[in-house]
């Protein structure tokens, strides 16, 4: 089945706002399952997007939609493993994902977005989805003044054209632009993690060879303040990004965050060999205060999924797999609501739990990771039973799962979590801060 063309000015049986992996793989599903389905998305063709590397549970929905063929087939660089280098620059043994899982999640990509989201969003054409590029959604449409059913947007298309739509279900797939949850004033940033990242792409830096060639490298600053991520892209590109408290990355350093990110590198010790031979080939970007999770996920004839809902910290690159999952959970429960013809907050919202759950555990591990002198190896030598659950987690199979033991035995070791920077009451904090530094080279 390829997609049809839906008459606008009728209702549409889902709306989805967004052609990121959330969106798609939300209207994607509902599609397969036979309803008419209308994406708008506002860019016309997809963009340069941050959240390049995925992590192997992402497999079960990318299979679900269809796309492990096209991915087996693409340029992008397989990721067998992740490694982690200290302050000092030692390097841990990479963890391999056959270690644990010698199916086929053993593998999984290191994508660039612009050519992934753009994947995404042909074959959810190609499953009868009706995509619109270049369709901005300007206002979500409720039937009461404060909130109550959604009941479609109002959205304006290339060309000028500006209509109303109609739903009976909408799907907010806006990412970090959480169209709904900002309009009805639910997300709840985390006073634990109040992060910014800075990063860019490098090309000709020095990458591991054979198996190790696509892997992930996180690497500690020398004060342990930061970190980096980098991940190998295809021609012979690499995405790397530092990621620090707020306060400590951007408000005390001038504004100027190349300079920051600059000195940064030479403070991490297992990264700056990488980069000598290496040329930046674009401007430094910006985000900040990324971390947020809506007080609910779904409402009258309304859904929230991906970083719509919430989205926790890049350290696990947990992002993508939260938001295909997240879209594959509120498909389904989208299906069976409206078979019974019934598409209110309850029946929407039956995945919320689910979600909630497998979210927590990943946050359990990310709050550990960013206690002060926490340290899993020294965890896990004392408590060797929970290494199974740690990698089960770290490969994303958080749902429907009880890491309960876990959790008891971790909190044992973090007898004191420090806030990093709540924010003070009344204070903005800048949103949507992707900023692109000129003049960069
Ligand atoms: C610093 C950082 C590093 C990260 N690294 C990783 C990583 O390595 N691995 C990983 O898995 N995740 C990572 N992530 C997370 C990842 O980027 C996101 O979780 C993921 O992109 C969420 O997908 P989504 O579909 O919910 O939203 P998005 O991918 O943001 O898609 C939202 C879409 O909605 C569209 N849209 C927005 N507003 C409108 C509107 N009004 N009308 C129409 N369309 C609209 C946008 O154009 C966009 O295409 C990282 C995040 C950050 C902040």
């Amino acid at each position: 089945m390829s997609s049809k063309q839906i008459d606008p000015a009728s209702e549409v049986d889902v709306l989805v706002v967004g052609g990121g992996p959330a969106g798609c793989a939300a209207a994607t599903l509902v599609a397969q399952a036979g309803h008419r389905v209308m994406l708008l998305e506002r860019q016309e063709t997809p963009i340069f997007k941050i959240g390049e590397s995925l992590i192997p549970a992402s497999f079960e929905t990318l299979d679900r939609l269809g796309m492990i063929d096209q991915l087996r087939a693409s340029r992008f660089p397989k990721k067998y493993s992740v490694q982690f280098f200290s302050g000092s620059g030692k390097a841990s043994s990479p963890f391999y994902f056959h270690e644990t899982d010698p199916g086929d999640r053993s593998q999984t990509w290191q994508v660039l977005r612009s050519e992934f989201d753009g994947m995404l969003l042909a074959n959810a054409e190609h499953h009868g989805v009706d995509v619109r590029r270049g369709a901005a959604v300007k206002e979500i449409l409720f039937d009461g003044p404060a909130g109550g059913r959604a009941v479609g947007v109002k959205a304006s298309f290339s060309g000028g054209e500006s209509r109303k739509i109609k739903s009976r279900v909408l799907m907010d797939a806006t990412g970090q632009r959480a169209m709904i949850a900002r309009q009805l004033g639910i997300r709840q940033h985390d006073a634990c993690l109040r992060m910014a990242a800075i990063f860019t792409h490098f090309e000709g830096a020095q990458r591991d060879p054979g198996i190790d060639e696509g892997a992930t490298l996180i690497l500690q600053t020398e004060d342990n303040r930061c970190w980096f991520w980098y991940i190998p892209l295809p021609d012979d590109r690499v995405s790397v990004g530092v990621v620090g408290p707020i306060d400590y990355l951007i408000r005390d350093r001038q504004g100027n965050p190349q300079a920051t990110f600059d000195q940064e590198v030479m403070r991490c010790p297992g990264l700056a060999p990488r980069l000598t031979t290496a040329r930046q080939s674009m401007g430094v970007k910006v985000l900040n205060d990324f971390s947020y999770t809506a007080e609910r996920a779904a409402g009258d004839g309304w859904v929230l999924v991906g970083d719509a809902f919430g989205f926790l910290d890049p350290i696990y690159s947990s992002g993508m797999l939260l938001a295909l999952k997240s879209g594959e959970l509120a498909a389904d429960a989208t299906i069976a609501a409206l078979a019974a013809e019934d598409p209110s907050a309850e029946r929407l919202g039956t995945f919320e739990p689910t979600l909630r759950a497998g979210m927590a555990s990943f946050r359990q591990l990310i709050y550990a990771f960013y206690t002060p002198d926490f340290n899993f190896a020294r965890f896990l030598k004392r408590f060797p039973q929970h290494r199974l659950a740690v990698v089960d987690i770290l490969i994303g199979d958080v749902f429907d799962r009880d890491f309960s033991a876990l959790f008891e035995d971790l909190q044992t070791m973090i007898s004191s979590l420090r806030p990093a920077q709540p924010a003070q009451a009344g204070e903005t904090i800048t949103e949507e801060t992707t900023m692109a530094v000129e003049g960069a080279a």
